[in-house]
């Protein structure tokens, strides 16, 4: 430490001072004079706790710094005296929104002299930003004639007092401030990319799923309530991270695990509630007591050049801000308050009822900071057409809420607050996907037809009672895959029968005579319902490995059973297409479609009119079935391999895992070499085999398939198009013929080599 230094003051000598100005502050703007004269008398009083011979204020004026108030410097200089941001150390301040602390002040690189202000005689400097939502809408700084060097807990004080300056000078409307702008460290265009997860395009605001909260209050009337309200917020904050950690294994939240315990230990972290009850023993409220403590981390972590330090810093926020929504009682999150505008959605992760919650017309785009292909939230945006970009890094700091977003998953870009030019080229992009979309629409009525007349079928996987119009709208042979779980996902309860059978029938109406193949409810593993929660001893490690699907269903058979009635129900007079999730042992088929059995004999006992036909289906998506095929084989009318958990299960590769969500490809050869087995195995049985993961929605990956004996794909409704340009611009017995050998040859990917063949076929690919 430095010899020549004053003795350090301790914290509680600052937070003693911290109180003594803030009380003075609150009288000062509890009485009723003008702004002008608050600002006065703010910097007298604080000059004189922290004895300083200056003390000023600079307002953000028509983008300037401008000395708006001073005890010390020259009144001249009052409204005369401007910077710009990033000009001198107050522009230094204001455009890092970091605070400075100099013995001697013009040996820094960034001392802009102004004379008119007679600053020369000072030579040490303090100096904070007043920061407004992120943005330092002015500085607060100190002066004094001897290099003094301001003590870390005094220019903590003073940063203290310029959290309440900052309500001051808003509510007295002195800065430039856009309501609703939360405009800050980030002002300019920005442009960054992710994961593509769902293609499309989007233009709207940005909205946080978990809004942050805007700190109306800084001052506190009463420092025990406070301290009582940031108490009780602790225990409720902890009971919610046990409670979510508990959960995890059911993916309820679609939180991680490592992001839990990262959540846990902060979120019992003694210094960090320390913190924040020194704040409020200065005289802060919860909520900005809550909010200085993040912000001294925020920019101590900033100085860290750390990715994986920046990464905790980033959990610390998430935890900070739900600390923040349970003191302060916003709780909702932006869907139940309710999107006002078209936007763009932004969130760590959802689960898919979450997103389902949100007002579809309204909602043009998803960025995810996590967020893998085949995760359901994924599968749910894509049925609702909803573009989506995923592991998008550092939203928080990058994007501001309300801000203008461009969405362009196609070219794997955000434009955030666009330029021109960047608006311009995401309209002429915007333009050419809806001239490539209208051309797909003409291909409406032709059917899926190779060149060599090979008919293929192409369905559509669908789930939600307005997916349906995806039939007329693509042309698709019929649902290949309707998820009923998605009915559960979005219902508060547990939806009964004659709910369950009023979609089921009007789907079958919609549909007319082309067919729906409804698969048994798949819940558990990331499908979580709320209110069919396990028990603390259920709690599973593995969830997507575990109790969910048909292993839950024939347990708790009850369900099922109602669901087989309003199955049969709605199907009165038609064939019903029924196929059972997630079956890895032949009796699972049997037990599953003795049950639809007996609930068919019931009906029939009861007089109630029934199916014309049940067809049974299986989803090979357990890679053990497939070694049991000939056993279950003659109890099916038709298969269909589920690639997405396939793949989980094939490479033991969590899919709901962003860490793993580019580790495997498709395209590898052990994916395509295991379905072509299953292709093989199927042959001489009346069993009709089709893909339904969202793999055959790729329009390279549709045709590896077919190339090795697929000819039935159900993919998401956005993806018919160009898969059926695909198909209609292929030679299949071609195709069959080199892949045939590829698939043997020792190519341990077939991506390049399959992307050649299509650009040497003229195969469209897209
Ligand atoms: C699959 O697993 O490939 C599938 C289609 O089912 P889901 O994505 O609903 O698990
Ligand atoms: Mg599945």
């Amino acid at each position: 430490m430095n010899a020549t230094r004053r003795p350090e003051r301790s914290s509680s000598t600052a937070v003693v001072a911290a109180r003594k100005i803030l009380q003075r502050l609150h009288e000062v703007m509890a009485a009723r004079t003008p702004a002008q004269v608050k600002l006065n008398q703010i910097c007298e009083i604080i000059a004189s706790e922290l004895s300083s011979e200056v003390c000023s204020v600079y307002l953000l004026r028509e983008g300037m710094l401008e000395l708006f108030a001073t005890r010390g410097l020259k009144q001249e200089a009052v409204h005369v005296t401007r910077l710009a941001l990033g000009e001198g150390l107050v522009g230094t301040i204001a455009a890092n929104v970091e605070a400075l602390n100099l013995e001697e002040a013009s040996s820094h690189r960034d001392f802009a002299h102004r004379p008119e202000t007679g600053e020369d005689l000072f030579r040490s400097f303090a100096g904070v930003p007043i920061v407004r939502r992120e943005r330092a809408i002015g500085v607060l700084c100190v002066q004094h004639h001897d290099p003094r060097g301001y003590e870390e807990v005094e220019v903590e004080a003073l940063q203290t007092v310029a959290m309440v300056l900052a309500e001051l000078i808003s509510h007295a409307g002195l800065v430039d401030e856009n309501p609703g702008d939360t405009r800050p460290l980030e002002t300019g265009a920005t442009i960054i990319s992710g994961l593509q997860l769902v293609m499309g395009m989007g233009r709207g605001h940005a909205v946080f799923h978990q809004p942050r909260i805007i700190i109306e209050h800084t001052v506190a009337e009463d420092i025990e309530v406070e301290r009582q309200r940031v108490y009780s917020a602790f225990t409720r904050m902890r009971e919610q991270i046990d409670r979510m950690a508990g959960q995890a294994e059911f993916g309820v939240d679609g939180e991680h695990k490592e992001v839990l315990e990262t959540y846990k230990m902060f979120a019992y972290d003694e210094g960090w509630s320390r913190r924040i009850n020194e704040a409020i023993d200065a005289g802060l409220t919860a909520e900005a007591a809550i909010e200085r403590v993040q912000q001294r981390t925020r920019m101590r972590m900033r100085q860290i050049d750390d990715p994986l330090l920046q990464d905790r810093m980033h959990d610390l926020e998430d935890l900070s801000n739900r600390l923040l929504r349970i003191v302060s009682g916003q709780l909702g999150t932006a869907a139940q308050l309710g999107l006002r505008q078209d936007t763009i959605l932004i969130a760590r992760n959802l689960g898919p009822a979450e997103l389902l919650e949100y007002d579809r017309r309204r909602l043009k785009g998803l960025v995810l900071e996590e967020g893998s292909l085949t995760a359901h939230v994924t599968i749910v945006a894509r049925a609702m057409g909803v573009p989506v970009l995923g592991r998008v890094k550092n939203t928080r700091h990058l994007i501001n809420e309300g801000d203008l977003l461009l969405l362009d998953v196609n070219q794997n870009r955000l434009y955030i607050r666009p330029s021109v030019p960047m608006d311009e080229a995401f309209e002429s992009g915007l333009a050419i996907t809806q001239k490539r979309r209208a051309a797909y629409a003409a291909l409406r009525d032709k059917a899926p037809i190779t060149r060599d007349q090979q008919r293929i079928e192409l369905m559509v996987n669908a789930g939600l009672r307005d997916d349906v119009a995806a039939l007329d709208v693509t042309g698709a042979d019929g649902i290949g895959l309707f998820r009923t779980e998605f009915q559960f996902l979005v219902s508060a309860t547990l939806p009964q029968r004659e709910r369950q059978q009023r979609l089921y029938r009007d789907v079958l109406d919609a549909a007319g005579d082309r067919p729906v193949i409804f698969r048994t409810v798949d819940i558990g593993g990331d499908k979580a319902l709320p209110y069919l929660r396990k028990s603390d001893s259920d709690q599973e490690e593995n969830p997507a490995m575990g109790w969910r699907a048909l292993r839950l269903a024939l347990e708790r058979d009850g369900l099922l059973k109602v669901q087989a009635r309003a199955l049969m129900e709605a199907a009165a007079g038609r064939t019903l297409h029924v196929m059972f999730p997630m079956i890895s042992e032949p009796w699972e088929l049997m037990e599953a479609k003795m049950l639809f059995q007996r609930q068919h004999d019931w009906l029939a006992q009861h007089g109630r009119k029934l199916p014309r036909a049940i067809r049974y289906g299986a989803m090979l998506e357990v890679p053990a079935l497939a070694e049991t095929l000939d056993f279950v084989l003659p109890e099916l009318d038709f298969l269909s391999i589920g690639t997405n958990d396939l793949t989980q299960f094939l490479f033991a590769a969590d899919r709901a895992n962003p860490k793993l969500a580019l580790r495997y490809d498709w395209m590898g050869v052990a994916i395509l070499r295991f379905i072509s087995r299953v292709v093989k195995a199927c042959e001489g049985h009346d069993v009709t085999l089709g893909v339904c993961g969202e793999m055959g929605g790729r329009t390279l990956e549709a045709m590896a398939l077919l190339g090795i004996g697929i000819s039935r794909l159900s993919i998401t409704p956005a993806s018919v198009g160009p898969v059926k340009a695909m198909i209609r611009s292929l030679d299949l017995a071609a195709l069959r013929a080199y892949c045939g050998d590829l698939v043997q040859s020792g190519t341990q990917n077939l991506r390049e080599p399959l992307t050649q063949w299509a650009s040497a076929h003229n195969v469209e690919i897209n």
